[in-house]
């Protein structure tokens, strides 16, 4: 029997602490456009593809975000995966593309941050992860945005006490890319699909979430459902953390 974790943060005493320790905001500056579907209205999936950029003069109709009608999108989606040199079903709605970026709020110190849904470690916890040769994971070099005046310094208004950030020492943190794939037991996906315009799922609540090793890749990390920001994670990856000793990060167990 294999057992299976989830691969998150740990429960923080408030939400100033949660802040202090992930003190990084997630930021696209370029984005495969969304769709907008007749039936579910604004779609996007919010995946992510780490792959070089184009040239600047092709960026232009990826810069922030923005949606189109969903024949159109059809229409594009061919165009756009050569373009950007991926697979036609790489190509998904408001997909982020190029390298991860986070906006500094603090200073960054942890082993792992949770950075929105999103999960960066820093080069010691890659070389580790590395080292026992772990499946089912890339890791994208994180590009950290710094706006000394930006308004936003504050949660929700109230004042966070970050610690300053210094960028002639900041960390080197890397984007887990999750590749590896599972289903979990009693959810068939090919019979779950809630819109025929255009083919959206709808998926159980992640919870109880039991995996079907017959439906398993095999990879140390995985999502199930395109799931992206649910990550699991095997044995051998909750061991290789915890001899490193890495900090803010939780391997909770599935049933
Ligand atoms: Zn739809």
């Amino acid at each position: 029997m294999t057992n299976f974790y989830q691969l998150t943060d740990p429960e923080y005493e408030d939400d100033f602490a949660s802040e202090r320790l992930n003190p990084v905001w997630t930021e696209s500056s370029y984005e495969i456009p969304g769709f907008i579907c007749p039936n579910c209205g604004h779609m996007g999936f919010g995946h992510h593809l780490r792959i070089p950029l184009p040239a600047e003069n092709a960026l232009e109709e990826f810069k922030g975000t923005r949606h189109v009608p969903l024949d159109e999108w059809r229409q594009e989606r061919p165009r756009w995966a050569k373009l950007l040199g991926v697979a036609l079903d790489r190509v998904t709605p408001c997909a982020s593309i190029g390298p991860p970026e986070g906006l500094l709020k603090g200073m960054p110190s942890a082993d792992i941050i949770h950075p929105s849904a999103d999960i960066w470690v820093r080069t010691r916890v890659m070389d580790k992860l590395k080292g026992i040769r772990c499946t089912g994971v890339e890791f994208a070099k994180a590009q950290f945005i710094y706006r000394p005046t930006d308004p936003e310094s504050f949660c929700d208004g109230v004042h966070v006490d970050y610690d300053p950030i210094d960028l002639d020492n900041l960390p080197e943190y890397w984007e887990l890319t999750v590749t590896g794939t599972a289903s979990r037991e009693g959810q068939d996906e090919n019979t779950i699909t809630v819109c025929d315009l255009c083919g959206r799922k709808k998926f159980a609540p992640l919870k109880n979430v039991k995996i079907d090793e017959s439906r398993w890749d095999g990879s140390d990390f995985f999502n199930i459902e395109t799931r992206h920001s649910f990550v699991i994670v095997t044995k051998r990856v909750c061991n290789a953390l915890m001899e490193l000793g890495a900090s803010n990060y939780v391997c909770k167990p599935l049933p």
